[in-house]
């Protein structure tokens, strides 16, 4: 009959590790040969270790469900052995901390080999390259592969050797008795951590890691419309895994510096522009800083202080589709602090002609 994990613990199928920690601590003390003296508590006992030792990692847990029953499971899980789960719980009156250690803890399989770690990096910018885009020089530490070994680790092919203490099988096997059975226990072995190889004489460029520590140059292109937090990501350009296995990724996380005209809010960029009083009295137009250079504004007559005037597509390009932010100018009405003679004469005459409700009263 095929054997179902998580009918065995009685959890769902989405459970999570707390609950299938908590269902199996419960089944534990139920079923421990020690406490339940029923003659199936001892078989009931070891598949619900089973069943939790495979369901409490996650790697394992993810086989699992793909191969849908534990038989299928452990055919397609190379190297898997249940009897390895069952070394701790041969002695009796075991601790349950231990057991949970061991299952839901850190406690990863050694023989298990290790992708490269992935690395970030962060990337600052300015605003103007935000918004056309750059192709940025970066340098990335990060482990490589060692080349005087090919990422063996060893130094000739010929120093790698099966292991002599486990004889290349990576663990040590041996059968327990105990009054409920005998409990078949492995091991790994510490000499190769469990890899069943051992290196005589190793590498001296990289003392038998087979990786180095290097600084690899990149050229980062950065998408017009990146924003602050903007991720990128750079497959295989983390550090190198073991041997044989893949590097990690490199993730680019953008840091859009803050300019000290605009400001920026999604994709339109915001600016304040003083303007003489007489042009937005009489209209006219003006230069003004754009994010790719200067570009004329017209004002309309009688414009009033902080009118906000749009200038379509001098934003920021859209990240994600087509299209360009805009950038928003407030205007700012600005009075000249000191007056010529001939100017103040001036005003006074418009003073005059504005009448008795005069636009600058001040003069009246
Ligand atoms: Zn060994
Ligand atoms: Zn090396």
């Amino acid at each position: 009959m095929a054997k179902d994990y998580y009918k065995m613990l009685g959890v769902q199928r989405n459970a999570t590790k707390e609950e299938i920690k908590r269902a199996y601590k419960d089944l534990a003390k139920k079923y421990h040969p020690d406490l339940n003296k029923s003659p199936d508590a001892a078989e009931k006992f070891k598949e619900i270790n089973e069943a939790a030792a495979v369901l409490a990692d996650d790697e394992k847990r993810t086989q699992y469900d793909k191969y849908g029953t534990a038989e299928e499971f452990a055919k397609g899980f190379e190297g898997f052995d249940f009897s390895d789960f069952m070394s701790d719980i041969g002695t009796f009156g075991f601790d349950f901390d231990n057991i949970f250690e061991s299952f839901f803890g850190r406690g990863r399989s050694g023989r298990r080999q290790r992708r490269g770690d992935d690395l970030r990096y962060d990337l600052e910018i300015t605003l103007e390259e935000a918004a056309t885009g750059a192709t940025k020089s970066v340098s990335i530490p990060r482990l490589e592969q060692c080349n005087k070994c090919n990422g063996s680790g060893a130094e000739s092919d010929a120093d790698i050797i099966n292991c002599p203490d486990c004889k290349g099988t990576g663990i040590f096997r041996r059968a327990q008795r105990t009054p409920f059975g005998i409990f078949s226990t492995t091991a790994r072995c510490g000499k190769c951590r469990g890899q069943g190889k051992y290196i005589k004489k190793e590498c001296e460029v990289c003392d038998g890691t087979g990786l180095v520590r290097k600084t690899r140059r990149l050229e980062i292109k950065v998408p017009a419309g990146a924003e602050e937090g903007t991720n990128l990501r750079l497959a295989g350009e983390g550090a190198a895994g073991e041997k044989g296995i893949s590097n990690g990724d490199l993730y680019i996380v953008i840091h859009v510096k803050e300019h000290e005209l605009f400001e920026r809010h999604g994709d339109d960029i915001y600016i304040k522009i003083n303007i003489p009083f007489t042009v937005a009295a009489l209209g006219g137009e003006i230069e003004v800083p754009t994010l790719t250079g200067k570009a004329k504004l017209k004002i309309s007559s009688a414009t009033k202080s902080n009118t906000v005037f749009r200038m379509k597509g001098k934003g920021i390009p859209y990240l994600h589709g087509n299209g360009i932010g805009n950038q928003n100018v407030e205007v700012v009405i600005e009075v000249p602090e000191k007056l010529t003679k001939k100017q103040k004469e001036l005003l006074m005459e418009f003073d005059k002609e504005s009448g008795k409700k005069g636009f600058f009263g001040i003069f009246t």
